[in-house]
């Protein structure tokens, strides 16, 4: 059933912490009996800093001068997805900036068939990599990816122009959306929270837009200001304790109006929170994204500031999540893909 726009606003204004404990339980309820309490890692791979756009809120935009760029080599890259293999997880994520040349094409193509090659198909792969062309999904697509991630950012039309240069466009954001779905992926988007100049309103909207969508996955969090970019003079007088407020609430809005998406429990959560991710789970989420990377890339990947984890590899956040995700009374879905129930619904 369609969500109550109505419904949707006065959940997402709640505000004390009874009402907001009542919301999260009713979230966890839902959870629970549509989803289960089985926790799905992907290891998320920052391949690269470079990116073509500007968006005004983001700290590796191409406007921002003050740090290295760089890509991992083939070689890295395929270490790590290794080393996620062998910690059992089922899925990895590639994330970057965005780049449509035939360079990075070609190489994300490769890299894809390697991480198939080297897991014998067994790892799932999810590309968060920008706006493409229906080929070039059509290529990743081939190649072994099944799942993308692009977020619509908001879906108010006014706000998104706000946000970004000129020669970024929402229409055809929206119509990437709809090429991943033909080409066959399962389809995340998701929206950042607390964005200069968006209300209570346009959040419900943006659920109702998930809900129209059918999407099969939501990764959202709340936007954190970043000193090198347009909206730099935000940094001062942010209010962590609203914003991760308003990213839980958020997550379990979703959970009871959509019941059976996968819901990722973000980073961002994490910035504003030491576990921030695990409240995310206790809000409704269910799956999580720890960050592979070499920490000698993190520092130059830097989308907001206070990204955590900057100076930790990977095997040592790997321990204590373990520990902190069975110790709030769930279990971790090692060497499972962990597809989205909406998804296999829809297909059957
Ligand atoms: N370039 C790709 C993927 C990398 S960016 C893309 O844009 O789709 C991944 C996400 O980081 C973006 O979708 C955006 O929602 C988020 N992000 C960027 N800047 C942020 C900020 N300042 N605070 C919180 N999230 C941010
Ligand atoms: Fe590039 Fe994505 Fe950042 Fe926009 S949000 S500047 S596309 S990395």
């Amino acid at each position: 059933m369609r969500p109550d726009k109505n419904e949707l606003i006065q959940m997402l204004s709640l505000e004390t912490d009874e009402e907001l404990n009542e919301l999260y339980k009713r979230a966890y309820e839902i959870k629970k009996s549509k989803v289960g309490t089985k926790v799905y890692f992907r290891g998320i791979i920052e391949l690269s800093n470079i990116c073509y756009k500007n968006c005004y809120y983001c700290g590796i935009r191409r406007g921002n001068p003050n740090f290295t760029r760089y890509t991992i080599s083939m070689e890295e890259a395929l270490t790590e997805a290794k080393w996620c293999y062998e910690q059992h997880y089922g899925s990895l994520v590639i994330q970057a900036g965005e780049r449509t040349d035939k360079a990075w094409i070609d190489f994300v193509t490769e890299l894809i068939s390697g991480i198939k090659q080297l897991s014998d198909g067994k790892l799932g792969i999810t590309l968060s990599l920008g706006e493409q062309s229906e080929e070039t999904y059509q290529r990743w697509f081939d190649a072994g990816a099944h799942r993308y991630l692009l977020r619509i950012e908001t879906t108010n039309q006014k706000l998104y122009k706000e946000l970004h240069p000129q020669d970024h466009d929402f229409e055809y954001r929206m119509s990437c959306l709809r090429l991943l779905r033909k080409v066959g992926y399962q389809v995340g988007t998701g929206v950042m929270e607390g964005l200069p100049g968006q209300s209570i309103e346009d959040l419900a909207d943006d659920i109702l837009f998930f809900y129209d969508e059918d999407v099969d996955m939501l990764g959202m969090g709340p936007y954190i200001p970043h000193r090198d970019t347009p909206l730099g003079s935000l940094v001062e007088g942010f209010d962590k304790e609203k914003a991760l407020k308003m990213g839980l609430k958020m997550i379990a809005t979703c959970r009871i109006a959509l019941q059976d998406v996968n819901i990722a429990t973000t980073t961002a959560l994490q910035a504003l929170h030491p576990e921030g991710r695990e409240l995310g789970l206790m809000a409704g989420a269910n799956v999580l994204m720890p960050n592979i990377t070499d920490t000698k890339y993190r520092e130059e990947y830097q989308l907001y500031e206070g990204k955590p984890c900057l100076d930790e590899n990977a095997d040592q956040c790997i321990g204590c999540l373990a520990r902190r995700i069975t110790s709030i009374g769930e279990t971790i879905g090692f060497d499972e893909w962990g597809d989205s129930l909406h998804y296999s619904k829809r297909k059957s």
